[in-house]
């Protein structure tokens, strides 16, 4: 990630999860990059992509082969985009068509990596189509689904994607999320026991009609502020106190997908207080 063309602002321990998983040979045929800003998904994309057709990777793409640089200049051979057309209302099924007769061609390099922008916009017929190739997936290819929710997408395909909840853009938290959140990365750091964690969580489960929402809130307080810390902080923090935290930010995600999947609120963070 030290080329400046590769500098995610957003959404970098994402990255770096996605990174340890690359780097130890557990690629996955298929990611999906869900919420926060249309411009952070295609970054986070765009980086990923990057990274895996590397010529000389490193923690993260290297930013200046030649691979690196065409992606950055948008005219990459390997990677394709799937983009609703203008007209439209939606990705039609003769794209995906398209895109699967594209990937049964090899490669120039390594493998594909094809990203489908506003994924949530493909009709059911476009999301069957690709459901087939997810699962018997093309061993040189790798899809990245981009979209602003989960809620457009059928379970089937999310099943078969490697999925990733991105951060509200310039989210703003509740006074009440922000500072349990504080409380609860100070007990995180202090190896404080879990029922002291649960006890500062519990504000957050009070309104029963409301606690899917303020869990969610809290979550998303509590890694903003880690992923704050640990880009402004890394380099000066204790070696065990970071992998604490990231590993926070690893449970909080979790938890997220769970809140989304429409778990109960209470048992999500009972269970998140017992792996942080
Ligand atoms: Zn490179």
């Amino acid at each position: 990630m030290s080329a400046a063309a590769f500098e995610l602002k957003r959404n970098s321990i994402i990255a770096s999860q996605i990174a340890a998983a690359v780097k130890s040979g557990r690629v996955v045929h298929a990611y999906a990059f869900i919420g926060g800003s249309p411009e952070d998904r295609n970054s986070l994309a765009l980086w990923l992509a990057s990274y895996m057709l590397c010529r000389d990777p490193g923690d993260g793409p290297c930013g200046s082969c030649i691979s690196c640089q065409k992606i950055a200049h948008g005219n990459h051979e390997d990677v394709i985009f799937v983009r609703k057309p203008e007209d439209r209302e939606s990705i039609v099924r003769t794209q995906i068509l398209e895109l699967i007769d594209r990937l049964s061609f090899k490669p120039f390099g390594s493998r594909y990596v094809a990203v489908i922008e506003d994924a949530q916009l493909m009709n059911a017929a476009s999301q069957n189509k690709l459901l087939k190739t997810l699962e018997e997936p093309v061993s040189d290819a790798v899809m990245i689904l981009l979209a602003d929710s989960s809620e457009g997408l059928l379970p089937t395909v999310l099943s078969r994607c490697s999925c990733f909840y991105l951060q509200d853009a310039e989210a703003e938290f509740g006074s009440q999320a922000a500072s349990i959140a504080d409380q609860f990365i100070s007990l995180v750091a202090a190896n404080a026991p879990f029922y002291r964690k649960k006890a500062a969580i519990m504000p957050v489960l009070e309104d029963k009609d409301d606690a899917r929402a303020k869990t969610a809130e809290f979550l998303d307080a509590l890694e903003q502020k880690l992923e704050a810390m640990l880009t402004q902080d890394s380099g000066k923090m204790d070696a065990a106190l970071c992998e604490k935290l990231i590993n926070t930010v690893k449970q909080a995600e979790t938890s997220r997908k769970y809140i989304k999947q429409l778990h109960s609120a209470a048992y999500t963070l009972k269970q998140f207080c017992l792996r942080v």
